[in-house]
């Protein structure tokens, strides 16, 4: 990123020389997505703000440009908010929405997205890999699916990128997000199949072909690129070490920890994602717990007008509201190494034994 930040500082939408050269740059990086996604063709990318902006073009721009005079969009319960807080817009405008619901697997059966199709469905949404419980979902067949029925097919892949193949999602439209695979905050990208038609969310320039105005951020694609280069070169080594690490975490706590056990475990899940049900902590004290050892973790739990709200994924898997404010998410990375593993696993006995003597409540 630093030569374009600080040099090769150009529009990449002017036409002298400076910003001729911050287009290559740009134009270089939309083919290093370009191939990550295993898109035939660059302008098949659009540059956005992350993945946030890439799902709300994705579900707003498809189903603002098709012309049917009734619209029906499939998505499931256990999207990323910035899928359903759009489709719940959509269903205040008078789109029809189908939320197909998730067994305790955390995996959507593709015979419940079958059935959910009507004569005037428009698009399916339904995520790569889920955030919270790490679980892949079977895009490759609900592509098909799609396909037979003349439906767009939108996937969520901010989770998935870097950490399984996406060469072959067999999506039209498709979300990934730089900052969850080593490139900065605030760039992203969506897929667009070649002859997809989308309404741009926003009004302004020609930039990126029309579909997304403003600015080119050219640091971040740059930064975005390399990110994808890095991971088509190391993606075999890299994923096979996560899982090893991931599996060693999982596998030691919940062999040391009593009345622990990890959600969605034996469906096919992300190599970096482990979430744990503690029965009896409180997923907060225990993130807090963590930190102050530190170690960075999650509960999944939000904190919404002063009450801590059960995540609407662990919810949708079965779990209680109480098991459900008694979950961490751990997830590894490429700064993760097998010591940290070890000494995380002894934080977390320790913790999880500590938390249970300072407020004991009957479990099991
Ligand atoms: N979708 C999923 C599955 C996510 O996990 C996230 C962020 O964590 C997003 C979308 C939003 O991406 P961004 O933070 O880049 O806007």
């Amino acid at each position: 990123m630093l030569p374009v930040l600080t040099e090769s500082y150009g529009n990449a939408s002017s036409i002298h020389h400076f910003g001729q050269a911050a287009k290559q740059r740009l134009e270089i990086a939309r083919r290093q997505v370009a191939r990550l996604l295993g898109a035939r063709k660059a302008t098949e990318i659009v540059f956005v703000s992350g993945g946030t902006e890439a799902d709300n073009l994705a579900i707003t721009g498809a189903v603002g440009a098709s012309t049917r005079s009734t619209k029906h969009v499939i998505t499931s319960t256990i999207e990323h908010p910035a899928v359903l807080n759009v489709c719940r817009e959509l269903e205040a405008e008078g789109v029809a929405v189908t939320y197909v619901g998730v067994g305790g697997s955390g995996v959507i059966d593709v015979r419940d997205v079958r059935r959910a199709l009507r004569p005037d469905t428009v698009l399916i949404s339904i995520m790569h890999a889920n955030n919270e419980v790490g679980t892949v979902q079977p895009v490759r067949e609900i592509a098909e699916l799609a396909r037979e029925s003349g439906v767009l097919f939108h996937s969520d892949g901010v989770q998935a990128a870097g950490k399984l193949p996406l060469e072959d999602t067999g999506a039209d439209l498709y979300t990934v997000s730089g900052h969850k695979f080593g490139a900065p905050k605030g760039i992203g990208a969506l897929y667009v199949r070649d002859k997809v038609k989308l309404a741009p969310l926003m009004r302004g320039g020609k930039q990126e072909r029309e579909r997304r105005p403003g600015t080119e951020n050219v640091p971040g694609a740059v930064a975005m690129g390399r990110a994808a280069e890095w991971i088509n070169s190391n993606f075999a080594s890299e994923t096979a070490r996560i899982a090893e690490l991931r599996d060693r975490l999982e596998r030691e706590i919940l062999a040391s920890v009593p009345h622990a056990r990890a959600n969605c475990a034996a469906s096919p899940r992300t190599p970096n994602t482990s979430n744990i049900l503690f029965e009896g902590i409180e997923g907060e004290a225990m993130v807090i717990a963590l930190d102050l050892k530190g170690f960075a973790v999650s509960s999944g739990a939000a904190c919404s007008s002063g009450a801590v709200e059960p995540s609407h994924v662990l919810t949708a898997v079965g779990l209680s509201k109480d098991d459900a404010r008694s979950c961490i998410r751990f997830s590894l990375g490429r700064q993760n190494d097998e010591h940290q593993v070890a000494a995380l696993v002894e934080a977390v006995v320790a913790s999880a034994a500590h938390l249970r003597r300072l407020s004991p409540v009957a479990v099991g």
